[in-house]
């Protein structure tokens, strides 16, 4: 096991360790740790939440999630000797939940969860179909996930880091705030929030303390999208034996990682879509001396997936056009045809008995592939989703039989405003 340079205790919050990590990016964050080109070392990461929702059968954790708290990162990790314009290769060693044998109250420690986030507090990709919180707690059983609130579902998990990214530099970060305010002025009621704008409310930023903390906090960008330099992007497949290079934008790259996932489906739908959990992460980082110019890569990250993904090979796909529920029709809107293919597998799920919010939730959390199938022929985009067929304990392929119905249980918990 590599030496754990970042530590925890699951007894205690993320403010009150050995080392405090971050939840905003920001150049001027210390870096927590220095490591050398070359090292390995394991980061132990929390819950995206740092232990705000439960493992019980409520959704109000989730309805009142407070998002001005997150991601939890652990780092930055300062790499010795990198410069901008650097690539900074980042091995994915191993990723996993943390030990059973800790069992306990922290997301993790033998379950994780999945949130649909209500319309006021975050929403998600359907929030307009579905504007309350709901919750699904899932069990781990080794590599299965199970969940009480979503019966006749056993599926492999692919354990993965939904957020992983190097610091910006002072200019990216002015870039990121400009042009996200910019685009929140276009319409700055809007629930929910086009894009959001810094916020020193429970800003936390590793050692920094007073008229330092007080200015990085003002300034510092929120971590919820994805953007040039990794950051939020849930991307399922950053499986262990991944290898990704990041732009390296300020002197020691600063990395940091965290918002671990025991599983998701593509596009992450429900917002807090995947299965949420702390756990470990081992990496071994390397750099390419100005490999931003060599390969172009510099405002993006590029990766080689890894390959330990579970082996499903029997699917069943669902198609979706850029054709609105009311039938007007979009100019080759892929966003939308995407949503119109999820909203079909969700209708043809509770032929079998479950409710909207459990195929919903079902969606986000499962190994499902979603793809762009056509995006060219005007005026309809066709996007698809596939479910492997083989997490369901039942047949659920169409047949002259009809379908065989599920108890849905207690169904997915939910709350309201
Ligand atoms: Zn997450």
């Amino acid at each position: 096991m590599p030496e754990v340079l970042f530590p925890l205790d699951s007894a205690r919050s993320f403010t009150d360790q050995e080392k405090v990590g971050h939840n905003r990016w920001h150049p001027d964050i210390p870096p927590a740790v220095t490591v050398r080109p070359g090292q390995s070392f394991r980061v132990h990461c929390r819950e995206w939440f740092d232990g705000a929702i439960h493992n019980d059968d409520s959704a109000v954790d989730v309805r009142d999630a407070p998002l001005s708290k997150v991601h939890a990162l652990s780092g930055p990790f300062a790499v010795q000797g990198a410069e901008p314009g650097d690539l900074l290769v980042v091995d994915i060693l191993d990723v996993g939940p943390i030990p059973q044998e800790d069992s306990g109250p922290l997301a993790g420690q033998g379950w994780g969860y999945t949130g649909i986030f209500p319309k006021r507090n975050g929403g998600g990709f359907l929030t307009d179909y579905f504007p309350d919180a709901y919750k699904a707690v899932w069990d781990f059983a080794g590599q299965k996930a199970t969940s009480r609130h979503i019966p006749g579902v056993t599926f492999t998990g692919m354990i993965h880091p939904g957020l992983m990214g190097t610091a910006p530099s002072a200019q990216l970060l002015a870039t990121w705030n400009q042009r996200e305010t910019a685009l929140r002025a276009t319409d700055p009621d809007r629930v929910p929030p086009l894009s959001l704008p810094p916020e020193p409310r429970d800003a936390i930023l590793g050692t920094l303390s007073g008229a330092d903390f007080d200015r990085v906090a003002a300034e510092a960008a929120r971590t919820a999208p994805p953007r040039e330099n990794g950051g939020n992007q849930d991307i399922k497949n950053l499986t262990k034996g991944s290898r990704v290079f990041y732009p390296v934008y300020v002197p020691g790259a600063n990395l940091s990682v965290g918002d671990l996932h025991f599983s998701q489906g593509d596009g992450e739908i429900t917002f807090c879509g995947a299965i949420e959990m702390g756990g470990f992460i081992d990496l071994h980082v390397d750099l390419i001396k100005g490999g931003m110019s060599t390969y172009g890569v510099s405002e993006n990250v590029i990766f080689l997936p890894g390959n330990t993904n579970p082996q499903y090979c029997q699917w069943l796909a669902f198609s979706g056009i850029s054709v609105t529920l009311d039938g007007e029709q979009r100019y080759l809107d892929s966003q939308l045809a995407f949503q119109r293919a999820c909203l079909h597998a969700i209708d043809y799920l509770t032929k079998f008995g479950y409710t909207p919010e459990q195929a919903y939730l079902l969606l986000g959390a499962a190994p499902i592939e979603g793809r762009f199938s056509g995006v060219v022929d005007i005026p309809n985009s066709c996007a698809t989703v596939y479910i492997p067929t083989e997490i369901f304990d039942f047949d659920v392929r169409p047949s002259a039989g009809g379908p065989t119905r599920i108890d849905p249980g207690q169904g997915a918990p939910k709350a309201s405003f």
